[in-house]
């Protein structure tokens, strides 16, 4: 048995970067083997600079999830985009994840110039290996290695859970010997309300089309741990228009309470505790757009 102050500890940041829906989250969830991050079938679900931290006796690599790496074209993407290079700035390795087709880069070449200039140990993921005949995966890897100095190519498949146990070989075998960061049994540095209105996000995405879950931000104003009654968590939906406003709600309140009922039903399950979960919609125009607001909401 070692001890966290043992020479031989390895610990470090492990930044998981890539285009939006590459499976980042679905990655991060898999290798703490806990669902910290929403994970939906649409494109720039996550927001946040999230942090996960795997502890085992002799090492913890603290994850960082990202928003995906895309042209912003508005105030909140810009923010998201800031957030994705920031957790790549902090790494001691960066994940690069992508799809398994030859053209990945073609889309992004700053992508890989800026890691470069960043001096970053990069290691290429490639993910969704479940999807595409064994023979394909060639082409992928030989053009990959063209375009950049990675420090290991390692196919995967994150939502099986194929390819990980090799992965988390190769991060280990690139991350400095130090003490750890954190104590042992911490799984990330954010409070349980930050995860209360990451649900009820995720609700919005499951339940809503189109524009609105892009359109929505969600606030927790309160969150009470009560002893001997349910927690009481109070949180606001704002949502651009008043149109969507009246679909959130829908009609007699229907769609509100089932919401409502589906994010709670999560929340419990996550705290292990009786909920009783208040929402609350209103229209903030634009704000997306506007750095203050979309900070004042806690969106990235
Ligand atoms: P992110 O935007 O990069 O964080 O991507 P997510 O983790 O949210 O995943 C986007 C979508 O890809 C979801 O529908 C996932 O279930 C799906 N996905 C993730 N990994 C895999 C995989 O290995 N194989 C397949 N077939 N789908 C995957
Ligand atoms: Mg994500």
């Amino acid at each position: 048995m070692s001890s966290p102050d043992d020479q031989d500890f390895i610990s470090g940041y492990v930044a998981i970067a890539g285009k939006p829906n590459v499976g980042k989250s679905t990655l991060l969830n898999k290798l703490l083997n806990y669902p910290l991050s929403i994970v939906t079938p649409r494109p720039q679900t996550t927001r946040h600079k999230l942090l996960g931290i795997l502890s085992e006796d002799n090492y913890q690599v603290i994850f960082l999830d990202t928003p995906g790496l895309m042209v912003p074209r508005y105030t909140l993407q810009k923010l998201m985009l800031k957030a994705a290079w920031s957790a790549i700035e902090e790494a001691d390795l960066v994940l690069l994840m992508i799809e398994p087709s030859p053209d990945q880069f073609d889309e992004q070449p700053y992508v890989l110039e800026r890691l470069s200039s960043a001096g970053k140990r990069v290691c290429l993921v490639i993910n969704k290996i479940d999807l595409i005949p064994k023979p394909d995966l060639l082409p992928v890897i030989a053009t990959s290695a063209e375009r950049f100095d990675f420090e290991e190519i390692v196919p995967v498949s994150a939502l099986h859970a194929d390819g990980l146990k090799k992965l988390k070989q190769v991060i280990l075998s690139r991350l400095p010997r130090q003490p750890p960061f954190y104590p042992p049994g911490e799984l990330t540095d954010r409070p349980q309300r930050f995860f209360a209105g990451e649900i009820i996000r995720q609700k919005v995405f499951e339940q809503f089309g189109e524009e609105i879950p892009y359109s929505v931000a969600v606030s927790v104003e309160e969150y009470k741990e009560r002893e001997g009654s349910k927690d009481y968590i109070k949180a606001l939906i704002v949502c651009e228009r008043e149109s969507q406003k009246g679909m959130l709600i829908g009609k007699r309140g229907e769609a509100i309470k089932r919401l409502g009922r589906t994010a709670r039903d999560d929340i419990e399950a996550l705290t292990g505790r009786s909920v009783f979960l208040e929402l609350r919609v209103e229209v903030v125009r634009k704000w997306r757009k506007e750095e203050e607001r979309i900070r004042r909401l806690g969106q990235v």
